[in-house]
């Protein structure tokens, strides 16, 4: 047995303890736990925790030290170890003092997976399919308590924990497969150790955790495994903004500034026009960078370089330990400027052709524009976020209004889509946006708009128009909520994920027949879209809309779809002349949800009232 076998079985995930001058120094924390061969973040910033720690002397085995950092708070050593060039294996770090080894761990450098870096990424050729774990699908039911967690199962408080884990999401991928989703952005799934209201998992409490309630890592790990042998991409939900007050480092400070102080709590303003505005005052924009999302949720600061750059590390290390698609990061305009705009410049070196889409809550293109990487917006002040993606905000607010507008304003009615897209210039890539109509922080579209042909109308627009649309669970089925009654009644339990439950919603046979009128068609629109490259790469041709009917084009090559949709409460008479410019060369055209076909040779088609349809134009 050779040197380094030896300290692998004695030493592979820490702990030698050891009594010395009355001290007891114990290694409880390694992070990263691991990092890999030829990354091209190498220089690893590995943070080792355990009391008084800083009083020893360090040496690391085998790794070049190229920085050690000591805080305020002598529990905490961070060291950057250089693994460049390095090969695969355990290299031991040792504490000692005066030549004695008190304590010791070891730091190991996996293989990593071939191709790793060139992940793609989730894109316009997907339907992604938002769902929130606690409230999906009880797989497993050992786990809905935990006894290493605080908040228990109890199903029957709507902001309580429900029991939903990984292995309900496992036990329905084919479900969501069949459906037509071929990318899932699940809500965070680390460990949120709040007492009360920890569902949601914003508030997480250890970033190299699964929660326990939501199953093990290798369930995780066998969760995307299996979406990759299906297809599918899994988006990880990041949170770099905040922590949850009961993050264990939280509760003993690396350092004074790891967090924003004020001292404590201080509020953020949540006005991100501050981010942007000429006249900010200095204080309404630094609260609303540095001030907490709630009280319960500690605000980062990233400028501090220790917590950027282990941040950074921490997602890295759930893209190469789970083999992560892609992500999706919760308040990014709430981070510090500049420094999450490193942040994702670090991921993006190190992924380059993978998507990552923030959470940018804006009600104006121009702002929304601002945050997106090469944003014309953003160059003004000099500004390049970095992020590949965001979120159509005033898509989704333009969906909440529209269509309850049955006739057709200067700025009401389908006009509001129309100028949603008239203002795309303003965007340095407006393919890569996410589009929705909801999600688990917004009212439920079918709470604003409780009938089928409103969301047929609302699921054609979404899935043909451009950039990424996403879909949030439930919906499929018809499932509304208020969100003025709170969270937890846009976030429902999935019918049918539990035992027990009256009906299993999953199945056809166990859907009403409401339910299975907005199912099939969700069905049938999302399986279409995944091969109609026309949507995922065709331009966009749109015309003005007249009495509340609005038709658009993508095109492709010598392809083309046509979308109508009429949300007047009459029916309208659709003049074809006004389309010449793209209809012309086009011999058929039929719609895709229906089977219909229409004829091209007529003046004009008369559209029913609140109906949508998709032509695929052919030339026969
Ligand atoms: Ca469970």
């Amino acid at each position: 047995m050779n040197r380094m076998s030896k300290w692998k079985l004695s030493f592979l995930f820490v702990v030698l303890s050891t009594v010395a001058w009355g001290q007891t120094y114990k290694i409880e924390r390694v992070e990263p736990r691991n990092w890999w061969v030829d990354m091209k973040h190498s220089a690893v910033q590995v943070m080792i925790y355990g009391k008084n720690i800083a009083d020893l002397d360090m040496v690391a085995e085998g790794l070049p030290v190229v920085g050690v950092t000591k805080t305020e708070n002598k529990n905490y050593v961070f060291v950057t170890l250089e693994t460049k060039n390095k090969p695969a294996g355990v290299y031991p770090i040792r504490f000692s003092r005066k030549g004695k080894v008190l304590a010791s761990c070891s730091f190991e450098v996996k293989q990593r997976q071939p191709n790793s870096a060139d992940r793609e990424g989730f894109s316009t050729k997907d339907v992604v399919y938002l769902l929130m774990p606690d409230r999906f699908a009880n797989g497993e039911l050992t786990n809905d308590s935990h006894a290493s967690t605080t908040e228990k199962a109890n199903r029957q408080l709507p902001g309580g924990r429900h029991g939903g884990d990984i292995r309900g999401i496992i036990n329905q991928l084919d479900y969501l497969s069949d459906l037509g989703a071929t990318a899932i952005w699940s809500t965070p799934l680390f460990e949120d150790n709040d007492s009360t209201y920890s569902y949601h998992t914003y508030g997480q409490s250890d970033l190299y955790r699964v929660d326990p309630r939501y199953g093990t890592e290798a369930d995780f790990n066998e969760l995307i495994a299996k979406m990759h042998e299906r297809g599918m991409k899994f988006i990880l939900d990041v949170v770099p903004n905040h922590w949850g007050s009961n993050h264990w480092m939280l509760k003993d400070l690396p350092t004074y500034n790891w967090v924003h102080q004020f001292p404590g709590y201080g509020q953020t303003n949540y006005r991100m026009s501050t981010q942007t505005d000429p006249y900010t005052s200095q204080l309404d924009k630094e609260l609303c960078e540095d001030g907490w999302f709630v009280r319960s949720m500690p605000d980062l600061n990233q400028r501090n370089p220790l917590v950027l750059t282990y941040l950074i590390q921490n997602t890295i290390w759930w893209i190469e330990n789970a083999n992560i698609d892609g992500l999706r990061v919760d308040t990014y305009s709430y981070n510090s400027k500049e420094e999450i705009a490193d942040w994702t410049k670090a991921l993006r070196t190190e992924y380059p052709n993978m998507n990552i889409v923030g959470e940018v809550w804006m009600h104006d293109q121009a702002l929304q524009s601002y945050w997106q990487e090469n944003s014309p917006v953003g160059a003004i002040q000099s500004y390049n976020s970095h992020l590949p993606s965001v979120m159509d905000f005033t898509l989704h607010d333009a969906f909440g209004l529209a269509l309850s507008e049955n006739e057709q304003g200067w700025d009401k009615g389908m006009i509001r889509f129309y100028e949603n897209f008239a203002n795309d210039f303003l965007y340095a890539n407006p393919n890569n946006i996410l589009v929705f109509s909801e999600n688990h922080d917004t009212q439920r579209f079918n709470q604003i708009y409780p009938d089928l042909s409103s969301y047929k109308m609302m699921l054609t627009l979404l899935t043909t128009c451009r950039g990424i649309p996403q879909v949030y669970y439930g919906s499929e089925i018809g499932m509304a909520g208020d969100k003025s009654k709170g969270d937890a009644d846009i976030r429902k339990d999935f019918p049918g994920g539990w035992q027990g439950d009256a009906q299993n919603a999953f199945t056809k046979q166990g859907r009403t027949g409401e339910q299975e009128a907005y199912h099939a068609f969700t069905k049938k629109l999302l399986n279409w879209r995944k091969s109609a490259e026309v949507i995922h790469h065709g331009k966009t041709i749109q015309f003005i809309p007249e009495k509340n009917v609005y038709v658009y084009f993508r095109v492709l090559d010598k392809k083309a779809v046509m979308v109508i949709i009429n949300n007047s409460s009459n029916q309208e008479e659709l003049k074809l002349a006004r389309f010449n410019e793209v209809i012309q060369p086009f011999t058929s055209a039929k719609d895709i949800t229906t089977d219909r076909s229409f004829d091209l040779k007529k003046d004009s088609w008369s559209i029913a009232p609140k109906s949508a349809h998709i032509l695929e134009l052919n030339v026969n």
